[in-house]
């Protein structure tokens, strides 16, 4: 069985208890307009161009097969429509600008490369979190990999949008120490219009998560002109309210770090003109109601 991953991180202390080792899982069933590795959305390898890195050598417009490259005003440009995503141009690119994003392991060989973070782990109580792009989606690898790093004593963790059939979150709760959940908007449509899905069975499985006695950390990550007001995150609140004594809740702030992959993966960013979130409305926000971390 094989994964689909786009990067480890390791030394993340904001991932779970301790130091930790992230590995994003590459593909996603939601559209957040906000997403900061849009690079995780499709579940197959991709292209991406640094223009900054480009040294315009040109050695990667003679060997794409389709003539799909060509040489613009100050940088290259691909054709996304018709690139296949062979990767023979990121093998020419000596200045690292062009680069395939995705690449397959099996669980075995993942541990392979976690292996060595180990005495971090030890130390400081840390262990392994899942992320993404969307753990769920390789429910199955995700199993195996958490099944070996239990083996070994580690602490586990997801970060998932719990947007799945009951059925597949339940397999992985014998696993998985934490779960790392993000809530987002209080009414369904609302939802489904900002990230391409509705709120309902989120709601439902973070209720059964907290019935089953898991380890759950809820978070709404605050967008400006989205979700940045009061009402808003009352509405929220009062929804996990029935277990509200089951979970910890916080809120995160939006950021704009991630906004310059759009451009090197080719893809339209609706967010791209707003600004961050200040740390003062975020702890204002954090104080108008029950949240506990
Ligand atoms: S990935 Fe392949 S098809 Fe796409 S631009 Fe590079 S060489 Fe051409
Ligand atoms: S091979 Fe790399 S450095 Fe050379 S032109 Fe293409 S993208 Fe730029």
């Amino acid at each position: 069985m094989k994964g689909l991953i786009t990067a480890l991180q390791r030394m993340s202390i904001h991932d779970g208890p301790g130091i930790r080792t992230v590995v994003f899982m590459k593909g996603c069933n939601m559209r957040c307009k906000w997403c900061h590795n849009p690079e995780t959305w499709i579940r197959e390898p991709q292209l991406q161009y640094i223009k900054e890195k480009c040294i315009h050598c040109l050695s990667c417009l003679h060997v794409c097969p389709g003539r799909v490259i060509e040489e613009g005003d100050g940088s290259m440009m691909i054709d996304r429509e018709k690139c296949t995503s062979c990767g023979l141009c990121s093998q020419v690119c000596c200045s690292g600008a062009l680069s395939m994003v995705g690449r397959e392991v099996s669980p075995e060989q993942l541990w392979v490369e976690i292996e060595q973070d180990l005495p971090y782990f030890g130390e400081s109580g840390g262990g392994v979190t899942i992320s993404g792009g969307e753990p769920l989606m390789q429910a199955g690898f995700v199993k195996e990999f958490l099944l070996i790093c239990k083996r070994n004593g580690l602490h586990t963790a997801i970060e998932t949008n719990a947007s799945f059939p009951w059925k597949i979150i339940e397999e992985l709760i014998p696993y998985t120490d934490l779960w790392v959940c993000d809530f987002k908007l209080s009414d369904d449509k609302k939802h489904r219009e900002w990230t391409g899905i509705g709120n309902v069975v989120i709601l439902n499985n973070l209720k059964k998560l907290a019935g089953r006695g898991a380890a759950l950390c809820v978070r709404t990550p605050v967008i400006p002109g989205v979700n940045d007001n009061e009402d808003e995150i009352k509405a929220i609140c009062s929804l996990l309210q029935p277990v509200r004594d089951k979970l910890t809740y916080t809120l995160l702030g939006f950021h704009t770090l991630g906004f310059g992959k759009y451009e090197s993966l080719g893809m339209d960013n609706v967010l791209k003109d707003k600004e961050p979130l200040s740390a003062e409305r975020l702890e204002e926000l954090k104080k108008i109601t029950w949240i506990n971390c």
